[in-house]
């Protein structure tokens, strides 16, 4: 299995350190607003690492938080708590909040085909591991403590900087423009690790006792201590979006590494964002779109699904209401190709050459998702070997075994209840073309065609379908 690791700009060849068991760390959603297309899209590719990575034989262990505390609107310690802020927005409380936004995060993946991970974790349950934590890092030397917060001190970590490849200086300049500064903060990038109840978060009303006062954890240490907590000291890889990198992620490494000694994680696979109609998805744009207003199109949530697997997760992908009606079409096409494929299971005997065919497209499949997760080439293949020459069930099995790693659904295609008067003027249509009456045949399939059905015919059987 090979991937991009951000750390290193390279695809490589993943090792696990405990092998066959990869364990895996994807960031989960703030639950403060509705998850959107383009989160979908980074929990659709981080499902299908997981699903390629169980395909290639590995025990995956996978972890997923909730944040549902400590992340504030700004990703560098400014603003307000994004929870906080939707809860005064709302006049609900907080934890209502949360769950609301939990509850409708959780369906939509659900209906996106996402497999749950093994531990589904919200911060709020983990203070105590967060806490203990921070504890290590201040015994160790790495934090120091102002009358706002506990800080991170960036400066004493040598590798500070390492996966987003910015010099300290840099981060200086990137930070510079905050709303609110700490004038005890040492450093521009260093970062909370506790927050205070003082000053701007001093109603603050998610609060937990700790060493250093009432308050809550920052976001960035919510993930390393889950991570950690499930995982190990060291994980394989640790998935999220690209806007993860130069703050979210780079704090993660560097307050685990300081804390452990150790790597953190071998590898970082960061996803792309989805743009819409050519524009970043935004609110006052009016093009933010959640699974519901897609479904409310009469989009099936697995044409999203096949739609975001056209485009590489690196790559970045642009969705529009045209694009989604073509991978509807092509959805309903490949479920037509299974209805079709079940009603013709005869298996012929294989012939050396045909054996060979099927090697081949399962060897393709596999070495294009087993690189960096080429899904647009697998799903070319995949497309390629349908309209082959191998025998129906072969290609039927291989449909499904494909599956495994795209999770469209397809074992699942359920055929529409024909009704007996629709099937039996078919079959009469069948045996007048079998006894090679053309002109029976035609007359009998304009009448199925006129009370809203359609026949697919192939070499030996015939298949009905609602127009
Ligand atoms: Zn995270």
């Amino acid at each position: 299995m090979k991937l991009h690791n951000t750390l290193t700009r390279q695809i490589e060849t993943l090792t696990p350190l405990n092998p066959p068991n990869v364990a895996l760390y994807t960031c989960g959603p703030t639950v403060y607003d509705y998850t959107h297309i383009g989160h979908l899209r980074k929990f659709t590719y981080d499902d299908i690492l997981k699903r390629t990575l169980t395909y290639m034989g590995y025990n995956v262990k996978h972890v997923m938080n909730i944040t549902d505390v400590g992340h504030l609107t700004g990703d560098t310690d400014e603003g307000e708590d994004k929870l906080e802020k939707g809860a005064k927005k709302t006049g609900k409380t907080v934890w209502e909040v949360a769950q609301f936004y939990t509850d409708q995060f959780v369906s939509s993946i659900k209906k996106m085909n996402i497999i749950d991970p093994l531990v589904l974790c919200k911060a709020t349950d983990h203070v105590k591991d967060m806490i203990h934590l921070i504890q290590k890092l201040e015994q160790k030397g790495f934090t120091y403590d102002t009358p706002e917060a506990v800080y991170f001190d960036t400066q004493k970590f040598p590798d500070y900087g390492k996966l987003s490849r910015q010099s300290i200086e840099e981060k200086k300049q990137a930070v510079r423009d905050n709303v609110h500064l700490d004038p005890n903060k040492k450093h521009p990038a260093d970062f909370a690790l506790w927050f205070k109840r003082v000053g701007r978060f001093k109603d603050h009303s998610m609060r937990w006792n700790s060493p250093w006062g009432d308050g809550f954890p920052g976001w960035h240490i919510e993930c390393s201590a889950m991570a950690m907590k499930y995982l190990g000291e060291s994980i394989d890889i640790h998935t999220g979006g690209i806007d993860h990198i130069p703050v979210h992620h780079e704090n993660e490494i560097a307050q685990s590494e300081a804390a452990t000694g150790k790597p953190f994680s071998q590898f970082w696979v960061h996803h792309n964002f989805l743009n819409v109609e050519g524009e970043k998805m935004s609110k006052s744009l009016g093009n933010f779109y959640t699974l519901n207003d897609v479904e409310k199109k009469g989009i099936e949530p697995m044409a999203l699904r096949l739609l975001y697997l056209q485009a590489h997760y690196r790559q970045l992908s642009n969705f529009t209401w045209e694009a989604v009606k073509s991978a509807q079409e092509a959805y309903d096409k490949l479920k037509e190709f299974v209805i079709t494929l079940r009603s013709q299971t005869s298996r012929t005997m294989l012939s050396e050459e045909k054996l060979q065919k099927v090697d081949e497209y399962r060897n393709r499949f596999r070495e294009s998702v087993a690189s960096d997760l080429q899904l647009p080439q697998g799903v070319a293949i995949m497309w390629e070997m349908l309209k082959s020459s191998i025998p129906s069930g072969d290609k039927l099995d291989l449909l499904f075994e494909f599956d495994q790693v795209l999770g469209l659904r397809l074992t699942e295609v359920e055929e529409v209840n024909i009704p007996e008067e629709i099937q039996k003027l078919a079959e009469k249509r069948f045996e007048a073309k079998k006894a090679g009456n053309y002109e029976e045949g035609d007359k009998l399939r304009k009448e199925i065609e006129s009370k809203g059905y359609a026949i697919l015919d192939s070499a030996n059987s015939y298949v009905v379908k609602k127009k």
